[in-house]
């Protein structure tokens, strides 16, 4: 079994980044991940990302991606999901779904969130039938056709704008009374009010989502314009994120309420070597940059602690060597 110094989990752009500096530090380093780029390859325009005026969401991380190969003596991909995580004396096990197994010094934990649900009768059934979580991906199919964004966080609000490219009209149903979008995408949300492509309808949730082969419209828990029923062909939901932490919280690692990973400035968390950076861990702000930047450190932090380790004699688990020695002795 080959013993790395660091295993990033998760290829999204917060796993990248942490490849492309695991790369310069010649860490010998593996990436497992399926889903390439994560969760930013949906978002249609990124305008936040320092150096990039203007990006779509997957030439951003194809750019990551790019950049992390260009270590390709230290730096290997592989497609594949993570199911568990074993501690040892002085190294980790990753096994995956395709019945591989790594060894590692150290582990980056980047595996970014999920969308939550609404959890409505009729959402199960309709999924990817009009109900859907990215506008990017199956916008186009709503030429001329009104839909819904649900949610009111700044991503609903990017969603709705990029909705409006297809969709004849795009309403905002928010539980609450006013939208939280960045004030650059709010000014996009009010050109688009005054043109009469957006409009918001607030205080209110869906409560049934109903269709025959496809959705056809949803009951609301308040009326609108007079009536609880309310025609739609699509519904894009953006409701909120849930961490995918579960594999790192088996074997220990402390979460939040909310089930996020409690990191420190350094990107440690409370098992020493076990490292975690981007949307899955407790920042408060979960952004492309935000996510890059906590791999930088934590990767760095991953480099501190594996030079440590040799020097320190521990041992690795059935090497039974100086890990300096071990990796030698496993990477032959
Ligand atoms: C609609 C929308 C608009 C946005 N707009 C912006 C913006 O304008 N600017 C900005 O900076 N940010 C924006 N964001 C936020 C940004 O996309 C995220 O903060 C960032 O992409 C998170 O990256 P990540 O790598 O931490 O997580 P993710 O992108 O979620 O990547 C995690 C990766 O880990 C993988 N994974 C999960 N479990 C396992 C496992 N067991 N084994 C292997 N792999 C696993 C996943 O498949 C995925 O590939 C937006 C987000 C959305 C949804």
């Amino acid at each position: 079994m080959e013993l790395y110094d660091i295993i990033i989990i998760g290829a999204g752009i917060t796993g990248y980044a942490g490849a492309v500096y695991a790369g310069r530090l010649k860490l010998k380093t593996l990436v497992i991940g399926k889903e390439r780029g994560g969760i930013i390859v949906t978002t249609d325009v990124i305008e936040n990302y320092p150096g990039f005026k203007s990006i779509t969401g997957a030439e951003l991380a194809a750019k990551v991606r790019e950049h992390a190969m260009e270590y390709r003596d230290n730096v290997k991909f592989v497609d594949d999901i993570v199911e568990r995580i074993e501690k040892r004396k002085g190294c980790f096990i990753i096994h995956t779904e395709s019945r591989k197994e790594y060894r590692a010094i150290s582990v980056l934990y980047a595996t970014g969130t999920k969308h939550k649900k609404l959890d409505v009768p009729g959402e199960k059934e309709f999924f990817a039938k009009g109900v859907h979580t990215c506008g990017l991906c199956d916008g186009a199919f709503y030429k001329d056709k009104i839909v819904a964004v649900v949610g009111g966080s700044d991503s609903a609000a990017k969603e709705a704008v990029l909705l409006t490219q297809w969709a004849k009209k795009v309403y905002i149903i928010y539980r609450k009374e006013k939208i939280r979008a960045e004030p650059a995408n709010m000014e996009k949300i009010d050109e688009k009010i005054k043109e009469g492509k957006i409009e918001i309808i607030n205080n209110t949730n869906i409560k049934e989502i109903i269709g025959d082969r496809f959705v056809k419209r949803v009951v609301l828990d308040r009326p609108y314009k007079g009536s609880v029923d309310f025609p739609v062909n699509g519904i894009f939901l953006s409701v909120g994120i849930i961490p995918i932490s579960d594999l790192a919280h088996e074997i220990g690692i402390d979460v939040n309420e909310k089930g996020e990973i409690i990191i420190n400035r350094y990107g440690e968390t409370n098992l020493p070597g076990f490292f975690a950076a981007g949307d899955v861990t407790d920042k408060a702000f979960k952004q492309a940059i935000t996510g890059v930047g906590d791999a930088v450190s934590a990767v760095y932090s991953a480099y501190n602690f594996t030079k440590q380790r040799g020097r320190d004699m521990s041992m690795c688990d059935g090497c039974n060597r100086k890990i300096d020695e071990c990796v030698r002795l496993h990477n032959r």
